[in-house]
């Protein structure tokens, strides 16, 4: 049985917690809380391996032909002078090898994935080489070996050519049809609760009330729960109200995992920190990065509680930045690290110090060595909009102080978080 995803080992400064301390406590304890289940290569993309894959074979099986051409033994040329060779009958094809061995000093028309054959061991393309009659005339300087793609170059038999936790791209399942695997061991999807909270939030599509607010913050969530292949319960808006809130963590304890947004902080109508400590565990709240806070980790029984967020920025950020890895882990992926590269800054700011900050930011210029980030300047956290237009993050270190125009800066794509459209 998977054991339970986070433990009492979380005991930690109850104040803000350093993003990387953050990130490494949690993926420290995060385990897979999925089980396995094969299916046909076809239903395997986009799914997470739960066993590594080794080959059942040499990939390719045998010595073959890497184009159309002809092939002949390498010594049976003239070093320094073209060589005529006669043609043997018949010819090698794709799944029709050369059932004789070719007789020494001559060649043989063969096509591309054909087996090598006997007493051959070179091709040429059949563009370099004139055709006279009954024979080929091969120009000097041959290389030996030339065109032909050699038994296990590709994977060897018993090779592991796939890991476990690997999230499968179409090239995964391609090398597993390769190695002989008609399915894969995968995990289950995480099933995930998806749930906003808020009085004043409304359903988009529905008349707004005086003070209503449309819930954008699912219809974010939904796509970038979809993007990690979650089994989505969505809970829909909750009011907020204690027993409400109870209600539905209790419904959600049933599941993987809990994500929310809003109520999250310790304001008057802030629900949710509330209900996890009543009813399961909180492991921390508050994490040093702006935006963020507020951040909540908890567990209701195996459930995981992630606690997003109202603000939609912030809880779009928190949620690539601390939930999907988290999520990705839960459901047997590895740990993802998102990938940041340094980029000029076209921008310059003063930055407080001992807090993670994430800039909604865009490439401008380039590319090549003109390429600058610059920064989104509407920045306020309720601006989804800015959100739009940004190609990524930039991520600057709790050290950072200020940023002058030129400096490099970490820029982090959106892809390297999993978005795409
Ligand atoms: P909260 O964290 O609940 O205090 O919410 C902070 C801000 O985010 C408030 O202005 C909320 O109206 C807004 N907010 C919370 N949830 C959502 C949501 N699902 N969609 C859009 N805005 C939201
Ligand atoms: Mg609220």
């Amino acid at each position: 049985m998977p054991s339970a995803p986070l433990d009492d080992c979380f005991a930690h400064d109850p104040e803000r917690l350093p993003a990387a301390e953050a990130l490494a406590l949690l993926r420290a304890r995060v385990r897979p809380v999925v089980l396995r289940e094969t299916v046909p290569l076809a239903q395997a993309h986009s799914r997470i391996l739960a066993s590594p894959v080794a080959s059942d074979r040499d990939v390719p099986g045998f010595d073959n032909v890497a184009v159309d051409g002809f092939a002949f033994a390498h010594d049976a040329l003239m070093p320094a002078r073209p060589t005529r060779l006669p043609l043997a009958a018949g010819r090698a094809a794709a799944g029709h090898p050369f059932a004789e061995q070719l007789a020494h000093g001559m060649a043989l028309r063969v096509l591309t994935g054909a087996p090598m054959p006997d007493g051959a061991d070179s091709v040429l393309m059949q563009e370099d080489v004139s055709v006279e009659g009954d024979a080929v005339v091969i120009p000097a300087g041959v290389r030996r070996g030339a065109n032909r793609r050699k038994a296990g170059e590709d994977m060897r038999r018993g090779q592991i050519v796939l890991q476990t936790g690997l999230r499968l791209r179409p090239q995964d399942v391609g090398v597993a049809a390769s190695a002989g695997h008609g399915t894969l061991e995968v995990f289950r999807p995480l099933r995930v609760a998806l749930i906003s909270t808020g009085d004043e939030l409304c359903e988009p599509g529905e008349p707004l009330p005086p003070g209503g607010t449309y819930d954008a913050n699912r219809a974010v969530l939904l796509g970038l729960l979809q993007g990690l292949g979650c089994e989505i319960h969505d809970f829909g808006i909750l009011p907020d109200r204690a027993d409400a809130i109870d209600q539905a963590m209790l419904r959600a304890a049933e599941l993987d995992a809990v994500v929310t947004s809003g109520g999250a902080s310790r304001g008057d109508e802030d629900h949710v920190v509330r209900a996890v400590e009543r009813l399961g565990k909180l492991h921390f709240w508050q994490i040093a990065v702006k935006p963020g806070r507020p951040l909540a980790f908890g567990q209701l029984g195996r459930c995981t509680v992630i606690g997003l967020p109202g603000n939609p920025v912030a809880a779009v950020i928190c949620f690539l930045r601390f939930a999907r890895p988290v999520l990705v882990a839960l459901g047997g992926g590895r740990w993802p690290e998102p990938h940041g590269f340094a980029v000029p800054a076209d921008f310059a700011m003063a930055k407080k110090p001992g807090r993670r900050e994430y800039l909604r930011a865009r490439l401008v210029g380039g590319p090549g060595p003109d390429l600058t980030v610059a920064r989104i300047e509407r920045e306020g956290s309720g601006i989804l909009t800015s959100l739009t237009e940004a190609d990524g993050l930039v991520e600057l270190a709790e050290d950072v102080t200020r940023v002058g125009r030129g400096d490099p800066v970490t820029f982090v794509p959106f892809s390297e978080f999993g978005v795409v459209g």
